[in-house]
Order: C-alpha cells, then sequence, then structure tokens
C-alpha cells in the first residue's frame, strides 16, 4: 500500500479502528482517500471542517432481524442491513443485495463506493446499501417471496422516495423487486412508485434499467477506445460473472464489433472462441437460474474449466463483473502477460489492489467501478424521473440518455484527473470528481 497524505492518514487510522473486521470497508476508503492528496492540499476546508471524517461515517446504519418460514415449516433467521450513507445529493439511492457473504463490511464498502459513484452521475441521488446473508440459491418462488415479504416489514419504515430508495444487487432482480414492492404498498397503503428502482415495465419500471449496468460498462470502455481513435472491432474480451451486469456486458460488445471469448461464475468459466452464444447464456442463466455446466453441456464445443481462473484467458479487454476482489495480483499478472490493454469494473470493486497496482505499473488502463458501472444507478435515477412526472420513455430515447450520460463521467474523470495533475488516471479522475461534488454539498448544507 502506498503512504496516504499525512493528513489523511489519521483519517484512515480513526476509521479502520472504529470499525474494526471490515476489511472491504477499509480498503474501499484507503482506494477513495489515497486519491485525494492533491485536493486537500488544495482545498483544506475538506479537512478542517471534517467533511472526510464526516463523509466515512454513515447517516444511519439499520441492522434487523429477518424471520421466515421454508418449504418445510422450519423457521430460518436472517440478518438485515441498510445502510444510509450519504443525503446531501438526494434521497439514499443505492441496491439491496442477498448472498451468504453479506455483513456490515460488505454492505459499508458498498454504501461508500455508491456515494461517489452516484455523485460522478451528476445526478441528484445520495448513496446507501443493503441486504441481507440469505442465499437465494436453491430457494423456491415462494421461500425467496417469503423471505422479502419478512425483509420488507421492518425496511418499510426507513424508506420512501424523497428518503431511501433501494433497488437490486447480486441476487436481487426484477422477481425480488416485485415481492418486496408489493409488501410496501401493502403495509403502507400508497402506490409509490419512486421508493423502488429496478421495477417491471407494466408496475412503474424503466425501458434499459435491466441493461443499464453491462451496456453502461461497455459504453465506458467504448469512450476510453474512441478518445485513442480505436474502437471494438476485432478486440477480443474477457467478461468474468454471468449475471445481469455480465450478460448485458456481452450483448454490448458484440453489438459493436467486439467477441465475448469467455464467462464465468461460481462454478468456473467457459472459454468459446467463436464467441460466447448470448441467447443460451440468457435462456440458462436468467430463465432456468441453472450453472454454466448447462452452457457447456449444450454448446458442446465448449467446457466448463473449473478451479482455473478466467483470468488466464488470452484477451485485449478485460471486465470483471462478478464481486469484489476476485481480480488478484496473480490474476493481473495473466492479463498483463497475455496482452490485454484495457480492464474496466463491471462490478464493485472486483480488482484487489495488488492487482490495481501490477496494472498501473504495467501501464494497462484500469477504469474504476465508480465510475465504469453507474450506468445502472444512473438509469435508476432516470427511472425515478418517470416515476415522478407520472411519463415513461421509449427504449432508444432512455438508451440515447443512457449512453450520453456515460460519455459526460467518462470526459468527467480525464478533465479531472489532467486538472490534478494525473493525466489519463482513471481512478484519481473518478475519486476527486466523485468527491468533489459531494463534499461541497455537504459544506453548503452545514455541520449536519
Ligand atoms: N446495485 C447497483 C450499483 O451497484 C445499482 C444501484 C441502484 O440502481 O440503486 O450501483
Amino acid at each position: 500500500m502506498t503512504e496516504l497524505h499525512t493528513k489523511l492518514h489519521d483519517i484512515y487510522d480513526e476509521v479502520a479502528r472504529r470499525n474494526p473486521g471490515e476489511d472491504e470497508f477499509h480498503q474501499a476508503v484507503y482506494e477513495v482517500l489515497n486519491s485525494l492528496g492533491p485536493v486537500v492540499d488544495k482545498h483544506p476546508d475538506y479537512v478542517d471542517r471534517a467533511v472526510i471524517r464526516r463523509l466515512c461515517e454513515p447517516e444511519r446504519q439499520i441492522i434487523f432481524r429477518v424471520p421466515w418460514l421454508d418449504d418445510s415449516g422450519d423457521v430460518q433467521v436472517n440478518r438485515g442491513f441498510r445502510v444510509e450513507f450519504n443525503s446531501a445529493l438526494g434521497p439514499f439511492k443505492g441496491g439491496l443485495r442477498f448472498h451468504p457473504s453479506v455483513y456490515l463490511g460488505i454492505i459499508k464498502f458498498l454504501g461508500f463506493e455508491q456515494i461517489f459513484k452516484n455523485s460522478l452521475t451528476g445526478l441528484p441521488i445520495g448513496g446507501g446499501k443493503g441486504g441481507s446473508d440469505f442465499d437465494p440459491k436453491g430457494r423456491s418462488d415462494g421461500e425467496v417471496m417469503r423471505f422479502c415479504q419478512s425483509f420488507m416489514t421492518e425496511l418499510y419504515r426507513h424508506l420512501g422516495e424523497y428518503t431511501d430508495v433501494p433497488a437490486g444487487d447480486i441476487g436481487v432482480g426484477m422477481r425480488e423487486i416485485g415481492y418486496m414492492f408489493g409488501q410496501y404498498k401493502r403495509i403502507t397503503n400508497r402506490y409509490e412508485s419512486g421508493v423502488f428502482t429496478g421495477k417491471g415495465i407494466t408496475w412503474g419500471g424503466s425501458q434499459v434499467r435491466t441493461e443499464a449496468t453491462g451496456y453502461g460498462t461497455v459504453f465506458f470502455v467504448d469512450e476510453i477506445l474512441r478518445s485513442r481513435g480505436q474502437s471494438f472491432d476485432g478486440k477480443k474480451v474477457v467478461v468474468s460473472g454471468s449475471g445481469n451486469v455480465a450478460i448485458y456486458a456481452i450483448e454490448k460488445v458484440s453489438a459493436l464489433g467486439g467477441t465475448v471469448i469467455a464467462c464465468s461464475d461460481s462454478t468456473g468459466f467457459v472459454h468459446d472462441p467463436a464467441g460466447i452464444d448470448l441467447d443460451l447464456l440468457k435462456e440458462i442463466k436468467e430463465k432456468r437460474r441453472a450453472r454454466l455446466a448447462e452452457y457447456a453441456e449444450a454448446r458442446g464445443s465448449s467446457q466448463l474449466v473449473a478451479n482455473r481462473s478466467v483470468w488466464e484467458v488470452e484477451c485485449d479487454i478485460a471486465l470483471p463483473c462478478a464481486t469484489q476482489n476476485e481480480v488478484s495480483g496473480t490474476d493481473a499478472r495473466h492479463l498483463i502477460e497475455s496482452g490485454c490493454q484495457i480492464v474496466a469494473e463491471g462490478a464493485n470493486m472486483p480488482c484487489t489492489p495488488e492487482a490495481v497496482k501490477y496494472f498501473e505499473d504495467a501501464g494497462v488502463t484500469f477504469a474504476p467501478g465508480k465510475a465504469v458501472n453507474a450506468g445502472g444507478v444512473a438509469t435508476s435515477a432516470l427511472e425515478m424521473q418517470q416515476n415522478a412526472s407520472r411519463d415513461s420513455w421509449t427504449f432508444s430515447d432512455t438508451e440515447a440518455r443512457l449512453a450520453e450520460i456515460m460519455r459526460r463521467i467518462h470526459h468527467r474523470c480525464l478533465a479531472t484527473a489532467d486538472e490534478y495533475g494525473q493525466p489519463g488516471n482513471y481512478v484519481a479522475g473518478a475519486n476527486i470528481a466523485g468527491f468533489i461534488r459531494v463534499a461541497d454539498a455537504m459544506l453548503a448544507l452545514g455541520l449536519v
């Protein structure tokens, strides 16, 4: 780890001491503070008026019991979280993650990242995140519904279109949003569309929200390529994961002329040099909720590779779209050796600090999740806009807005990196631009 600016060192130590055992949260805070040295030199106010210390402390944290009955009639008990991190720019906004690895440190890292990501979109949304250690894998539809209803029976009191607006994340898609929105509506007796995003089209959802994170990721990489006079044409791309982000990243890469030759899930990866068969992948992952082994079986030409990393597959562009810390230092070295030129994070913090350091040293372009994957939450903000005006836009209009938002984020990152003397550094650009917008709002709103 590089040494932090002296004024930021104590702040980081305090965060680590006051939040013991929350490794991912420490990692996310360190990564942002590491970019802010030149900012506090220029604007000492941010430290003197404790803006950074306040940013590292969530405004409110809710932890609650989620009891529910499984199909055998046994009682199950999970833990629910909502960390309302910062509302200087708008209502708390961020997804819910249902995954067995969820604990407070994961939700806080995600919530912290969300503040800067949402700020970077330029839209009026604060940052928050929530979820549960509930594992939806292998659960029946009825079990998922009962869990969601129990989760919402506590969480509803903390939500509202002007207060806190959740959406999906790992393990939470349109089905889960539907069950939670339904329970919210029932308890409150209000059809408050703006309280959730990621809703179905017939009940208040927006076109392109499902595709937004994956499409936005690829739009961002397209901007990187354009800034160098290049395009996706003929590029070999590896995508990790095969969930919502990965599927729509694969779709957009193909539409722009690139070929995605590998993708993965928790059981392994498939290498398909002719290009991943997207219809088959969607059928297996979205409809059947099955494993990648079924893709390999149906495809015949490809095999599921277990116990090895998808980053061993040679590519020009790598899009990690699975989960946090999935790209290790060793993976980074493989990518560098195989000639990969661009790594862009579709997931939240998928690259370890060691991997990022290798990319920087090797001159591989690295673009961080809080800029690259911001298209998901940006389209959520567009959904809120449509809900507030009781309107709905066409697919092409909404997609054009998403593309424009990604172009602006890309420009903001590069312009800010330039301004702070680090041309081409997307990490510095994203962290500094995201930070300044929210920090200025906090200063304007007084000591709250
Ligand atoms: N979970 C997504 C993210 O990481 C989307 C959040 C949202 O739409 O509120 O940004």
